[in-house]
Formats: C-alpha cells, sequence, structure tokens
C-alpha cells in the first residue's frame, strides 16, 4: 500500500504546477505549492503514508465537521438547524449574498463560512477562552492527537484580515441568528481554522466518522451515529466548496477541503484519508489531492455511489 501511495504522490505531482497557495490569509502565502501528501488510516489500525504526509498546515475550514459536531452535542440537532441551513449555496465559500436575498436570512449551510461562524458561536462555554479550550479538546480526542494546538501566525494573519467574515459575522447578529460579541465568535472561529495538522492527523479525523463517530481504538462513542452521519453527508453536498457535486462524482467519496491545501476523507466502514498539497485548484481545493484521492477511489473502488 505505501508504494502505490508513493505512486500516486509521484503521479500527482505535476498538478501543482497549475494551482495556487491561498493568499488572502496572508500568512497562508508562505506555503510550498510543490508538497504534497497523503495518509489512509484504516479501521483495521492500519496507517499507509506517502510524500509530504508529515508537513505540519493549517486546517481551516475542515475545521467546520469538528465543530458543527460539538455545537450539535451542545445543543441538539434542531436548535443548530433552526439557525443554519442544510442546502449547498453554489456561491465561493466566503460569499456573502444569499444571507440577504434568501429569506428568512441565515447561512444555508455549515460548511460555508457564515454557516461555521454561526456554528461557532453555539459552542458552549463561560468565555471565548474556555469555549476555544472545549472545542481544542474535541478535536484531541477525535485525532488521537494530545499536542495539536494553533499557529499563532496564521491566526493573528486571518484575524488582522478577516473583513468579509467579519461583516457576515455582524450582518447574521443583526439578523437575530446569534447575540453577543462579534469578535469573541470571530476568535473561536479563526481559532479553530488555525488548528495545525498533518495528514495522519486528518486521516483519523476521517476513520472516527467513517466509523460511525467512534474512536477506533477504544470504540468509546465520543459523537452520536446520526451526528456522523450529518457531517458526511453535508461533506459530499457542500465539503469541496462550489466543486462537490463534479468530486461526488469523480471520487464519490465525502470530503471537506480547506483553503490550507488539506483534505479530510472519509470512506464509511472503511478508512479515512488525509491528503495535503497547498496548491489550490480555481475553487480552492487542493489540486493535487484531488488527483490522488481521484486514483485511490478508482484503485479500491471506494466510490460510495
Ligand atoms: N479561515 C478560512 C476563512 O474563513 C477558512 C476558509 C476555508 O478553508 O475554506 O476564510
Amino acid at each position: 500500500m505505501n508504494e502505490l501511495l508513493n505512486k500516486l504522490v509521484e503521479n500527482n505531482k505535476n498538478l501543482t504546477i497549475d494551482g495556487k497557495v491561498a493568499k488572502y490569509i496572508p500568512a497562508l502565502g508562505k506555503a510550498d505549492p510543490n508538497e504534497l501528501g497523503i495518509c489512509v488510516a484504516d479501521i483495521e489500525g492500519n496507517i499507509y503514508t506517502a510524500g509530504d504526509y508529515n508537513k505540519k498546515f493549517t486546517i481551516q475550514s475542515i475545521s467546520k465537521t469538528i465543530s458543527l459536531m460539538l455545537a450539535i452535542i451542545d445543543n441538539g440537532i434542531e436548535y443548530v438547524f433552526d439557525r443554519v441551513g442544510m442546502e449547498p449555496t453554489g456561491d465561493a465559500f466566503n460569499s456573502i449574498i444569499k444571507l440577504e436575498i434568501v429569506s428568512p436570512s441565515r447561512p444555508l449551510n455549515p460548511m460555508i463560512n457564515a454557516g461555521a461562524i454561526a456554528v461557532s458561536s453555539m459552542i458552549k462555554g463561560n468565555s471565548t477562552d474556555e469555549k476555544f479550550k472545549r472545542l481544542l479538546n474535541f478535536f484531541r480526542k477525535i485525532s488521537g492527537n494530545e499536542n495539536l494546538g494553533i499557529n499563532e501566525e496564521v491566526y493573528l494573519s486571518e484575524k488582522e484580515t478577516g473583513d468579509r467574515n467579519r461583516s457576515m459575522a455582524y450582518f447574521m447578529r443583526e439578523a437575530g441568528i446569534f447575540t453577543g460579541n462579534v469578535d469573541e465568535i470571530l476568535d473561536v472561529y479563526f481559532k479553530q481554522c488555525s488548528i495545525e495538522v498533518d495528514c495522519i492527523d486528518i486521516a483519523k479525523i476521517g476513520l472516527f466518522l467513517a466509523n460511525g463517530g467512534r474512536l477506533p481504538s477504544t470504540r468509546e462513542q465520543i459523537a452520536g451515529e446520526n451526528i456522523a452521519r450529518i457531517v458526511k453527508t453535508f461533506m459530499v453536498t457542500c465539503g469541496m466548496y462550489n466543486a462537490s457535486g463534479e468530486f461526488a462524482i469523480n471520487v464519490g467519496i465525502p470530503a471537506k477541503s480547506g483553503v490550507g491545501g488539506g483534505i479530510m476523507a472519509s470512506v464509511p466502514h472503511r478508512m479515512g484519508i488525509g491528503a495535503y498539497g497547498p496548491a489550490l485548484d480555481d475553487k480552492g481545493n487542493s489540486i493535487g489531492g484531488c488527483g490522488i484521492l481521484k486514483d485511490l477511489s478508482r484503485n479500491f473502488n471506494l466510490s460510495i455511489f
């Protein structure tokens, strides 16, 4: 398996030439566009890796799957989906347009920025610090990595430049999606996006979802099976930005990508996959990561459809 993964990394490396690293968060612009890595963590406990699998990157939008699980655990399904919808948008992840033109005014799903900011506002805790600590501990438990923490430079870089997210948050507060201090709510969101991971960490998160919200090592049920099902369904319908339909057809695996270059994928009952390549295509997905996932899916017949 490691040999095959090495081959897939080699075969897809040339794709990275056509991608671009995200620059709208200035600190992300420092990433090396040639990097490409992969990890497969299967249900039997095997870990297979290739390429730049141990390079650290920020989790960015992949974090939206995890904050959604904790928000549902904290508040229940009804509370969360009274405030955030379940439909794909067809717009960019940071688009503001539907907030105003769709009635009632609420974000269309928890995988776009507006929806994820609303979800982060629902994490329970007496202070911003406590809310983020609870979320970070949840990340650590699911990934099995006690050392997860934030990349301070990326966090501060987004905090300083994230005016579009800030404007969406003000808009949503005015529309009654949440109450409270916008900067504090955004702080939890910016911090969760800045959590540093490698391919193994996100493969394990994918495996946790593949295993129905149970830790594969101890079989401890951390999130209900229904919550894991909801998250995987969002990954299919909106996980790969506005290329989710194309990805479902070409790859057929529930997946969530982030502008840091990561893709976390989950093959139900079989495996979690973590891919990393910071060169992104024009939709914001790792161009090399998508290539590897497509090949992997064909090789092992992983499409769920
Ligand atoms: N922190 C990023 C933002 O809010 C996450 C975007 C992403 O990975 O899609 O813009």
